[in-house]
Order: C-alpha cells, then structure tokens, then sequence
C-alpha cells in the first residue's frame, strides 16, 4: 500500500497525474488502447480517497464487465482505497432495483427470463409469423436494438425510418411481435435484460424521492470503456447524477465494438460540447505493447473511415522492441487449431505462464476446434462466457452415481435386463430422476435434463464406436474427456472471443480464423459495419504485450477446397501483401505456411477423432445439438447469437 496519496502518484506519467488529480468537474479522457486510461482512473480514485477528497461510499466507478470490476476493486484495495463500489452498469443497476422495488412497485422483484428466445418465437408465432433460425435471432436482436434505445413498440416503425436501420423484417410486423413479447413476459412475470435499465430508468424518473436517495448516496461517477455507453445507459448515468457534473470518462473512439447494442461514441466525443467547462486530456503512450504490435495496431486503424477515425491517435509504444508478429497460413481449420496448439505449448516450454496466453476468435463458434486442439496438446484452457460440461452439477453428479454402478457391477439388481450400455446409463441415470422424455415448458430443470440426454447420447456414440465396452469402459472415457476439459482453470490458456476480450492483456496473443467472412464477419455488409469489424481487429492486435500471431485457414475441413481468403484488415500490412507489413524493424517476417498442406497431418485422423468425441454441442449451454445448421454454429436456438456475445457475457458474469 502507497505511504500516501502522493505515493499512488508515482508510476503515472504527467497527463494521467493530470487525469488523477483533476477531482472535481467533468473529465474526460480520449486515448487509444493500452496508454493506461484504465490505470488512470483506478488511481484517480485512489488519490481522491486517500487525499481526504472522496468518500469511499460516495464513488460509483462503472467498468464494462464483472471481471474488470473485479479487477478494479482488488487494485483500489492495494493502494489503499477499499470499499469503493466498482459495478457494471447492469450489476449497479439491479443491486438499486432490488432495493427499490418493494417501495417502488410493491412486492419481489421479477425473475430473469431464461430463454428469451423462445419467448420471442411464441410471441412470433402469436402474430402468425413464422421464422426460421436465423430470422429469429435477427428479430430478437432488433428487439435489444429497440429496447436499449428506448424505442416503445409503437414507436418502432417510426424509429426504423428515422434511424435509416436495416430492419430484418417489415417494421409493421415487427414492432406487433415487439409488443406481444413485451406481454408475454408481462404475463409470466418475468423481464429481461434490457429491462433491468429500463426499469431502473423509470423509477429513477418517475420517483423523485428514490432518485434524491441514490444521489446522496453517490457523489463521484467513474466511467471506463465511455465510447461503448448506449442511450439507455447514459440516461442512466444521467439520472444518477442530476445537475451535478462530477464525472470522469475514458474511452477511445477506436475500439467502439458494441454498436449492435445501440452504443455509440457520440457521448465520448461530444463531451465537451456538453460540458463545455470539462478537462479533457489524451494520452498517446502505449505501455502495453512492443513498437511491432503497435506498429501493426496503427497500420490496422490507418485504413479506417468515418466518425471514429477522424479522433484518432497514433499509439507511440514505451516497451522495448520484441519479436515481430507471426503470420501463419494453414490449409484448412483443424491444422490451424493443431498448428496453434503447437505453438502455445512452444511458447509454454519457453517459459510463458498459460495463463499469459489467449487466443481470441471472432465468433463463439469458433472455440471448439481450438478446445480439442488443445486438449489434444495437454495444454489447459478456460473459457470465458461458458460453462464447460463435464463442470456442472448435474453432470458430475450422473458422473458419481455411474462410477458407483461399475463399481458395483453387473449384479447389481438396477442393471438386471439392462444388456447394452446405453440401456445401463439410462438405468443409471433414472435414479437421478431423469426420463427419457424431456418435461415440460423451458428453465432450469430442462437444462439438466439436456444435459443428462447429452450424456446417454455420449454412451451410445462410446458404445458404437466401441462394441462390447462395458460401464468401467465409459466412465474411463468420461473421466478422460472430463480431465482434459478440466485441467487447472487458473492457469490455463483463455479462449475467448474478441468482443469479451476488450479491456484486457496478455504476454501473448493469437488472433486466428482470420479470413473474409469470419473478420469482416459475413453479415457486416454497411460500411459502418465493416468499419466496426476493423475497431474489432483492432482491439484484437491491442491485447498482445510482447508476442502477437494472426493466422487464417484456406479451407474450413481437410480435404475441402481452398476458398477462403486473409482478411482485408491486413491488405498492405501481411508480407506479400503490397506495403511491407513488419517494416518496423525492417525485419523480413515471411508468411509461415502451416500443417496440413501435403505431407501434413492425415486429414482422416480428424474426422475419426471427432466421431469419437460424442455430441455436438452448444457452446454457449452444452445442449447437445442435432439440426446440422445449429451444430455448425455450435449454438442451439435459445442461445444468444454470436452478435450478442458481449451481453451473453455479461449476463454470465452477472448472474454468477
Ligand atoms: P484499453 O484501451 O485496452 O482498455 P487502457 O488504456 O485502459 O487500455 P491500461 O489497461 O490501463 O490501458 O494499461 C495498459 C498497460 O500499461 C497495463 O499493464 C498498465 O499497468 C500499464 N501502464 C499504464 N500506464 C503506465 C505507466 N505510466 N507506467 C507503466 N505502466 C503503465
Ligand atoms: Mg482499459
């Protein structure tokens, strides 16, 4: 803990000090990524509360995930300023709902709705309309899109003409079906994500006396990650904060990510505007990153068009030079995922903790290659934003009661009359009080049963795959798969995606998947939405510290045909790519080509090994999958879409 408030100064350069010390008034930072605007405000908080200017209790520092407030709490406590709530908006805003609503409302708060898709297809199929898979994501998106820009159902169609938005359907249409969810939930007393702001927003508006509570309660607001604040939230800061301005926001305008949420940086960039008296400061110096990495962050972002672009600032890297970025070309995705696997345990040999690694892809769908790959490798790994399924309760509970029942063997009267294996498991199983029907209506106790089904259908694969194994057979394999999976989370390699990535760092980073159609992703197809592709890319080069690879496949399967192209993002950037792409040290860095080409791995050997691997599985739930489209997306129908990602996250991160 820092001597004094002076101390918490030392390790801020001139411009952060300037952010840190500025206590008072509106401050707003505009800064690219990892030039320590994180670092800033956490310090600033620290210096006002050990220099006697705020309060602990009265500081609401707003982070964009649990994990970063998590992160914030636990540095705030280090310099000597514990107690300081650092929330999300979503988690800030419900610990006042549930405070409030009996006083509010009357009554509990209602219950979270768990599958809002469903909710949102009956609510469809209420109107007459039928949509298929792809129609209902993008319909329950535009539902969000509506709601967090506190668009009423009425006003739907309306809003759809002014905000020149693509609507996936007729705007008519939508908005009835907008309505008719809004009832159902309304019936089954249950809300929705978007609800908990708007709620809170209402009776932040509608009660005064509730809203001067709050605004005692709550001096000082902190805003990190200010360039992805949708309307809704920034009502909300609004309201918390009254006609007061005491407020300091960080953002950079380069890595606006979440504009399918409604977000935009309009709120950061016009800070000024409406605070006119504001101190607004940047900052330019990249801590995080070698000069290579922020060479190749500067090239990525230089190419860029519109509103953000115009804000922004070249990165000037502090760290001393480190390896150039490594480009990998790979025939087809398994030989990426194995060629990846290679590397990280390279990497691992040479001394670089797991935990200091990650590899980030651009959908959700895309981890499952990269699980396997790894396990396969005997590398740990975690995932964020999923449960892996050998962890949840159910499944190692049916794990007990089936290591009990090999234990006992055959003479056990439950198996009497059970001859094959799946026969057995179902046995098993039933003492759980699973069935082979699934009951009825949606919410937790479906989840378990899908789970266990998962399960039988493992044993049936197993016993295909393997006639004449017996239950000690399967729950070897289980316990296989299960300790593959499991291998010490703390220190494993993170797998996520690069929306979840945002705000963090590692010593290294692999951005992979790289093609057209995945980075920008297919259904980018505005400008504006190619444009938020690239600040994703860019967000993307951002994490790595010291070592950084990008890496693309030229077919999705072995075998398949080579049709895939790099992404545009690094025209002019990758070797043979026009403009030399590593020149910053004049370096040669060639293109790496991969395994997997001719005298590569055996392209059968993948196939089998996934035949062997059981169910196809949701990546998000673990349900397993049976309809070829979702077991392509790895993602069943109730699952948020890969757009939603980053609220996915969040809600995960909240709920746990
Ligand atoms: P992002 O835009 O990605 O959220 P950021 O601007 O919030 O990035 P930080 O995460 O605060 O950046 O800082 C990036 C890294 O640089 C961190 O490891 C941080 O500890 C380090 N850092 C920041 N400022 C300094 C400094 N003045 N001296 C040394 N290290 C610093
Ligand atoms: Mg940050």
């Amino acid at each position: 803990v820092p001597e004094s408030a002076d101390a918490v100064l030392d390790g801020l350069d001139p411009e952060q000090r300037e952010v840190a010390t500025a206590l008072h008034g509106p401050v707003c930072v505009l800064a690219g990524a990892g030039t320590g605007k994180t670092r800033a405000i956490t310090h600033r908080i620290a210096y006002g509360v050990r220099a006697g200017v705020l309060q602990p209790a009265a500081v609401l520092a707003v982070t964009f995930t649990n994990r970063a407030a998590g992160e914030m709490r636990g540095r705030l406590r280090q310099l000597g300023a514990g107690g300081v709530q650092a929330r999300t908006f979503h988690s800030a805003a419900l610990r006042q709902l549930q405070y409030f609503w009996p006083k509010a409302v009357g009554g509990e708060l209602p219950r979270l709705v768990d599958r809002k898709v469903q909710v949102v297809a009956e609510a469809a199929a209420r109107c007459r309309v039928r949509l298929d898979r792809n129609e209902l994501r993008d319909v329950t998106g535009e539902i969000e899109w509506a709601k967090v820009t506190q668009t009423v159902p009425a006003d739907y169609p309306a809003a759809v003409a002014t905000s020149h938005r693509d609507a996936p359907r007729d705007p008519a249409e939508l908005g009835q079906i907008y309505a008719m969810y809004e009832q159902l939930k309304r019936d089954r007393s249950v809300i929705d994500f978007e609800d908990v702001l708007l709620l809170t927003v209402g009776i932040l508006q509608d009660r005064h006396d509730i809203a001067d509570q709050i605004r005692r309660q709550y001096q000082h607001f902190v805003v990190d990650e200010y360039q992805d604040v949708s309307p809704l939230q920034q009502r909300l800061l609004d309201l918390w904060l009254g006609e007061r301005d005491n407020l300091c926001v960080v953002g950079d305008a380069s890595q606006t990510i979440y504009s399918f949420t409604g977000a935009t940086p309009e709120h950061l960039l016009n800070f000024r505007v409406r605070h006119p008296n504001a101190t607004v400061v940047k900052l330019v110096r990249d801590y995080r990153s070698t000069p290579q990495v922020v060479h190749l962050a500067n090239g990525v972002l230089s190419q860029a068009r519109g509103r953000a672009a115009e804000h922004r600032l070249e990165l000037v890297s502090q760290r001393e030079a480190g390896p150039e970025p490594l480009y990998a070309e790979y025939a087809d995705e398994p030989a990426e995922a194995e060629g990846t696997a290679r590397r990280i345990r390279d990497l691992i040999a040479a001394g670089v903790p797991a935990g200091e690694i990650a590899v980030l892809y651009r959908v959700n769908a895309q981890s499952e290659v990269y699980e396997q790959a790894l396990a396969d490798a005997g590398v740990p790994y975690q995932l964020r934003g999923a449960e892996r399924f050998f962890e949840r309760q159910e499944v190692r509970e049916a794990g007990i009661a089936l290591r009990g029942a090999a234990r006992a063997g055959g003479n056990d009267s439950l198996l009497d009359g059970a001859d094959d294996l799946p026969a057995q498991v179902r046995a098993v199983l039933s003492t759980k009080g699973w069935t082979s029907e699934p009951p009825a209506g949606s919410g937790a106790a479906r989840d378990r049963w899908e789970s266990l089904a998962a399960l039988v259908r493992l044993s049936e694969d197993f016993a295909r795959a393997r006639p004449g194994s017996g239950l000690s057979d399967l729950v070897t394999e289980l316990d296989e798969r299960a300790a593959a999976q499991h291998a010490p989370t703390v220190q494993g390699v993170t797998l996520a995606s690069l929306h979840a990535a945002k705000g963090l760092e590692w010593d290294a980073v692999f951005l992979v998947g790289l093609t057209e159609g995945m980075m920008p992703i297919t259904y980018a197809k505005t400008d504006e939405q190619v444009e938020e592709e690239r600040r994703l890319m860019y967000v993307g080069v951002t994490r790595a510290r010291l070592h950084l690879s990008l890496s693309w496949s030229l077919s999705r399967s072995p075998g398949g045909r080579p049709s895939r192209r790099p992404t545009r993002f690094l025209n002019g950037l990758r070797p043979g790519s026009g403009r030399l792409a590593t020149g910053w040290s004049g370096g040669a860095g060639g293109i790496e080509r991969g395994a997997g080409g001719p005298g590569g791995r055996d392209a059968g050997d993948a196939v089998v090994r996934r035949r062997d691997r059981g169910p196809v599985r949701c990546r998000v739930c673990g349900a397993s999958l049976t309809e070829a489209g979702a077991m392509k997306l790895m993602r069943c129908d109730d699952c948020p879409s890969d757009m939603d990602e980053g609220l996915y996250e969040r809600l995960h991160d909240w709920r746990a």
